[in-house]
C-alpha cells in the first residue's frame, strides 16, 4: 500500500509524535504547515496543539484517508489539505511548520520555506541522519559542507532529535533525526546569490588552501578554460592574465590565502566577500 518512490514511511510511534509536538513549542494561536501528513498520526496532535493545519499531500490516496479519519469530528473544520506537490505549489501563510517528510526533497524544500515570505517562526523536520547532521555541521566537522554554511546563513539550526528507522511503517534503510530550524531576522545583509556562489567554488575542494582553489579559477568568460565557475571582474578592463594576481591580491589582503573552506565560519565567509566585492569581483 505505500509507495516507497513517495517516501511513504508512516510514523508509528506515539510517544515519539508527541516528544515531536511538545519539542516544537506550538502555541494554540498558531497556523501550522505540515508536509506529507500522509495518514494523519502527526496531523492530529498537530490540531490539538494549535489554531489550525494546512497540509500539503502528493498522493490523493493518502488525501481522501486524510479527510475520512477527520470527518465528522471537531477538527474538520480546522485542517485543510491541500493536494499537490509541496515543492510545485504556491505555500500560504504560516506560523510554524511541523513535518515528517520525504527525504527525497530535503534540500529543496529546505530552501523553498527559507525564501518563503513573510518569514515563519520556526520549522520542526523530521530528515534523514546524515541530511540532519550537515544542516548543523560547524567549521571544521566533517559534515560541514555547502550546505551547512547556505542554511546557518538564513537560519539558526538546531538538532532536536535522534529517532531509529524502527519508528516508521515500514522502516526505512537509514536512520532520522528532528531539526529545529529558525529563520533569522533580519536577514544579514548579503545578496543569496553571490555568497553560494562564492561558497559553492571554495567547497568544491573544501580541504584545499583558498590560494589553490581560487587562485586557479579563470575569469568568467576566459577563452580555452571551462570551468563551471561564475566569478566576474566588473570593471571589464582586467585582462585574464590579470585576474589571478588580483584574486590572490585579495586572498592576502585578508589573511585567507592558506586558509581551508572546511574551517571557515560564517563570519570568515562574509568577510571574504566583502572583500571580493571592494575589489570589483563578483559571483552568481
Ligand atoms: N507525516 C506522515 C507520518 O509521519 O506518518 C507521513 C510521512 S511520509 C515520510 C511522507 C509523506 O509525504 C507521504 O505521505 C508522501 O505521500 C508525501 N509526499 C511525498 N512527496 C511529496 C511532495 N513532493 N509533496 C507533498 N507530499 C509529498
Amino acid at each position: 500500500p505505500f509507495h516507497k518512490s513517495k517516501g511513504q514511511h508512516i510514523l508509528k510511534n506515539p510517544l515519539l509524535v508527541d516528544s515531536i509536538i511538545q519539542k516544537s513549542g506550538i502555541k494554540s494561536t498558531d497556523i501550522i504547515l505540515e508536509i506529507g501528513p500522509g495518514t494523519g498520526n502527526l496531523t492530529k496532535k498537530l490540531l490539538e496543539a494549535g489554531k489550525s493545519v494546512i497540509a500539503v499531500e502528493l498522493d490523493p490516496r493518502m488525501v481522501l484517508e486524510l479527510e475520512r479519519r477527520f470527518q465528522g469530528t471537531p477538527y474538520s473544520s480546522r485542517l485543510k489539505v491541500i493536494q499537490g506537490d509541496v515543492l510545485k505549489c504556491d505555500l500560504p501563510y504560516f506560523d510554524i511548520c511541523v513535518a515528517n517528510i520525504p527525504y527525497q526533497i530535503s534540500s529543496p524544500l529546505t530552501f523553498k520555506l527559507l525564501s518563503h515570505r513573510p518569514l515563519f517562526r520556526c520549522a520542526v523536520i523530521m530528515f534523514q541522519r546524515e541530511f540532519a547532521m550537515r544542516l548543523v555541521a560547524q567549521p571544521g566537522d566533517t559534515l560541514y559542507c555547502r550546505l551547512s554554511v547556505n542554511t546557518q546563513l538564513l537560519a539558526r539550526v538546531n538538532h532536536l532529535l535522534k529517532v531509529g528507522r524502527n519508528n516508521f511503517r515500514p522502516p526505512p534503510k537509514v536512520d532520522s533525526s528532528v531539526v529545529r530550524i529558525e529563520p533569522r531576522k533580519p536577514l544579514p545583509p548579503v545578496n543569496f546569490k553571490e555568497w553560494d556562489g562564492l561558497v559553492r567554488i571554495c567547497f568544491n575542494r573544501k580541504n584545499k588552501t583558498l590560494g589553490d582553489t581560487l587562485g586557479d579559477l579563470s575569469m568568467d568568460g576566459d577563452e580555452g578554460k571551462d570551468d563551471d565557475e561564475d566569478m566576474e571582474m566588473d570593471d571589464g578592463e582586467t585582462k585574464a592574465s590579470d585576474f589571478k594576481d588580483k584574486v590572490l591580491d585579495v586572498l592576502k589582503l585578508g589573511g585567507f590565502e592558506d586558509k581551508r573552506a572546511s574551517k571557515l565560519s560564517q563570519a570568515d565567509f562574509m568577510h571574504l566577500l566583502s572583500l571580493f566585492n571592494k575589489a570589483g569581483i563578483h559571483f552568481s
